[in-house]
């Protein structure tokens, strides 16, 4: 089960840890672009002896090696992303959940023109999400 993730960092030649591991299988498995904090302190639950610094250490390497994205769509703090293909964001600016929005960049192929290596997109799109919209025709 955590085959994937060992193939992950195998293709990247990343010494595998247990912590890395952990932080892509918990990307992976929660799709809320959570902080580095957050994930921080949903895996310290299960491995109380786990350092802060082991996480955000190990957050560092996945992202420069591209297996997971940082956004900035809140402005305040980085969240992250498990990287499965490109993909845009949401941001409800009600209730502040980041959804994924699965349209490809119209320029990207343009810019693969260019002979770039395009290694990131991104596209935020800011509003009020559906849960939001349907709470305030109740009121
Ligand atoms: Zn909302
Ligand atoms: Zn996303």
């Amino acid at each position: 089960m955590f085959e994937k993730y060992v193939n992950l960092l195998k293709e990247k030649q990343l010494k595998i840890t247990p912590q890395r591991i952990e932080v892509l299988q918990y990307l992976d498995k929660h799709r809320t672009h959570p902080t580095v904090d957050e994930i921080y302190s949903e895996l310290k639950e299960k491995n109380p002896s786990l350092s802060k610094t082991t996480v955000y250490n190990s957050v560092e390497i996945l992202e420069k090696n591209v297996l997971i994205q940082s956004i900035t769509i809140s402005g305040s703090e980085l969240r992250y992303d498990f990287k499965e293909g490109m993909h845009h964001h949401f941001l409800c600016k009600q209730c502040g959940e980041i959804i994924d929005i699965d349209v490809t960049c119209p320029n990207l192929g343009n810019m693969l023109e260019c002979g770039h290596d395009v290694q990131e997109v991104h596209g935020y799109f800011k509003g009020i999400c559906k849960k939001c919209l349907k709470k305030g025709e109740n009121l």
